[in-house]
């Protein structure tokens, strides 16, 4: 499968310096911070350095190790935030939304993290 990225995109921006963000880790392959519209009191951004548009790119194309940097940064998103179970938080939700029917805004793949509130159920039923 050919994927086509837009180095306009606004992850890409940040990730070259172009737009300042609120860095909570950043490796060498992976950059997580703020995201500027929270839904919920604990929401970070966990994206790869690298270009990729979508989980399924990502998860295809990346090498093992862009893989774990940025598996080991969610998870350490996780327990820093607190939201964590066994740091003594109530829970999370890692959520990854892709092309329409997924509606991402961004087209550099991320990884939401939610917590610090009930969420709700993961999907509201359409019927
Ligand atoms: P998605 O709908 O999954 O593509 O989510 C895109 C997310 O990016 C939204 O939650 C936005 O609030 C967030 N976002 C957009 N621009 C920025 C920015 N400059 N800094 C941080 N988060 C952003």
């Amino acid at each position: 499968m050919a994927y086509s990225y837009d180095p306009q995109n606004i992850f890409a921006r940040i990730l070259r310096g172009e737009i300042p963000n609120k860095t909570v880790i950043e490796t060498e392959h992976t950059l997580a911070f703020h995201d500027i519209g929270p839904q919920a009191p604990i929401h970070v951004l966990v994206i790869p350095k690298g270009a990729y548009v979508n989980f399924d790119h990502f998860a295809t194309e990346a090498s093992a190790e862009e893989i774990a940097d940025f598996t080991r940064v969610a998870g350490r998103v996780c327990h820093m935030t607190g939201a964590a179970p066994g740091a003594g938080g109530g829970g999370y939700r890692t959520i990854s939304n892709a092309g329409e029917a997924g509606v991402q805004e961004v087209p550099h793949y991320h990884l939401h993290v939610l917590g610090g509130r009930v969420l709700g159920r993961m999907l509201q039923r359409q019927d």
